[in-house]
């Protein structure tokens, strides 16, 4: 009899067809994507097993092998006489294991506590389902369970130091609801088995339970294989923004795949302009709006631009989980006479780098002119927190903050070249309006997520002087470029060469 583990039933209820190809086709399988949620997941986990009590017991799988965890699990739990954690169960069809298990002893005997632990920041719906199967198996295992909880980060605790991470996690009580799921569970397992004993894939085409709850990790081998797709067109329906998914859905069953053949009472201004831009392949460019908009706006013009990077589990004092924490800026400065400065900073000590930060950028941004950025919203927020986790530089980051000017709504309003497939990101278009200033030829951090992965592997421990030196070099450049970018950006909305 085949036993299914929870991860797989979970497949299952995302999509029946993943969980025939997690069987089948593994080899099919992209994780790219889930690399990175994997190993928040096990930061969270390990200090949770600190948060709950060190001294309990860890069923370590990988080392022991499946049955032998089972074993052990088995074995502590009939003892009852410490917290243990990734305990395993095996019953009725499927298996899971527990994260957190607490004995709790009464007059009426042993019984368990059990908690799931999870990185996000609330509950979701998907996390409502994992318990329920978690509960399932481990009271189809014979477990006697008191409570069952699920615990998520709690993005408002600030971290004091010294490993101390109580409050970090937040618990929500499920017990009543999963007891009462039991059948649906119990339905969800038997389904989820006959699916795994097809001999072919589940006829299933791609569609919103791709992406929800979870990126599938089969997509790139999903969406290839259907016929007629969209994926196959140069201007796909996805690259219309903000085009609905209602909206996509009905001009498919139309067999409209090309956003160019969309209907133009289906689509706002924007999507508009992305659709005629497309039709003619030329840019649109409202030269004169843009140096209108930016003729307001004087001498020294700076151009700034942060790289932060968020933790689960908050390393430094006084931050919070997930809180954007800049460890580098660019800013280029520009005067009357088109003389262009660079400043940057940059710290890969593995402190806090904030107020070393914080007082570079005071100091490099002056007292006057305004600070171009792009997408403002975000390098506001990082000035706002540092202003609120240093009070004796507030007035200073305000007064900078009152300077910053967006050069996104510029861009939004008065350009589009069809080679943005309906984005307005920096990287889609720098390449339209200034095609020598590459990203490409960066070399080792080419996007905001490879500054974060970058800077993590800097301050790690084990990182060699000379991989940090290279890394060092990366980050600058990246960084470098994204306000040299803006830079250019803002010379060809002004109209100067
Ligand atoms: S990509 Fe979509 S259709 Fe294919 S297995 Fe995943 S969820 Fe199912």
């Amino acid at each position: 009899m085949r036993h299914l583990s929870k991860s797989k039933i979970i497949a299952y209820r995302q999509c029946p067809k993943r969980l025939w190809l997690e069987i089948h086709r593994p080899d099919l399988r992209d994780d790219s994507s889930s690399v990175t949620a994997f190993r928040i997941g096990n930061e969270v986990g390990d200090v949770a097993r600190e948060i709950y009590d060190d001294n309990g017991t860890l069923i370590e799988i990988e080392t022991l092998g499946f049955e032998q965890a089972f074993a052990k699990s088995a074995a502590l739990l009939q003892k009852g006489d410490a917290p243990i954690f990734e305990a395993g169960f095996k019953a009725a069809g499927a298996l899971a294991f527990a994260d957190v298990m607490l004995p709790r002893l009464s007059e009426s005997g042993l019984s368990w506590d059990m908690i799931e632990v999870k990185a996000s920041t609330g509950v979701k719906d998907y996390h409502r389902d994992d318990i329920a199967v978690q509960n399932y198996v481990a009271t189809a295992a014979g477990v006697d369970l008191t409570s069952v909880s699920l615990a998520h980060v709690n993005n408002a605790f600030v971290y004091p130091g010294d490993r101390d991470y109580q409050g970090l996690l937040h618990e929500v009580d499920f017990t009543d609801e999963v007891k009462s799921r039991h059948g649906e569970v119990a339905k969800w397992i038997e389904e989820a088995r006959k699916i795994a004993e097809l001999s072919d894939a589940p006829e299933i085409k791609t569609g919103e339970q791709c992406h929800q709850p979870h990126h599938c990790s089969f997509c790139n081998y999903c969406a290839p294989h259907e016929a007629p797709d969209e994926t196959s067109e140069e201007y796909p329906l996805s690259s219309l923004p903000n085009f609905s998914a209602d909206k996509q859905q009905e001009m498919k069953s139309r067999a409209i795949y090309d956003l160019r053949e969309v209907p133009d009472d289906y689509l706002s201004w924007k999507q508009l302009r992305v659709k005629e831009q497309s039709q003619t392949g030329e840019a649109y460019f409202d030269a004169k709006g843009a140096a209108a908009d930016l003729a307001l706006h004087g001498f020294p013009s700076r151009f700034l631009d942060f790289e932060t990077a968020m933790f689960a589990v908050p390393i430094w004092k006084g931050t919070r989980p997930y809180q954007q924490v800049p460890f580098q800026f660019s800013l280029h400065n520009i005067d009357e006479t088109g003389t262009l400065i660079h400043h940057e900073f940059l710290d890969l000590s593995g402190s806090d780098p904030s107020e070393a930060l914080t007082v570079a950028l005071i100091k490099h941004c002056g007292n006057e002119g305004p600070v171009f950025t792009y997408n403002a919203s975000f390098e506001k927020r990082v000035m706002r927190d540092l202003g609120e986790r240093f009070p004796q530089y507030q007035l200073a980051l305000d007064a900078i903050i009152a300077r910053v000017i967006d050069l996104l709504p510029v861009a939004r309003n008065r350009y589009y070249h069809p080679s943005q497939h309906g984005s307005w990101s920096l990287k889609s278009v720098l390449p339209a309006i200034c095609p020598e200033l590459s990203y490409e030829n960066l070399t080792g951090v080419a996007d905001g997520s490879m500054a974060v992965d970058a800077f993590k592997e800097a301050i790690a421990l084990e990182t060699s002087p000379e991989q940090k030196k290279t890394i060092e070099h990366q980050l600058l450049d990246y960084c470098q470029l994204d306000t040299l970018a803006l830079v250019e950006i803002w010379k060809f909305f002004r109209g100067i060469n």
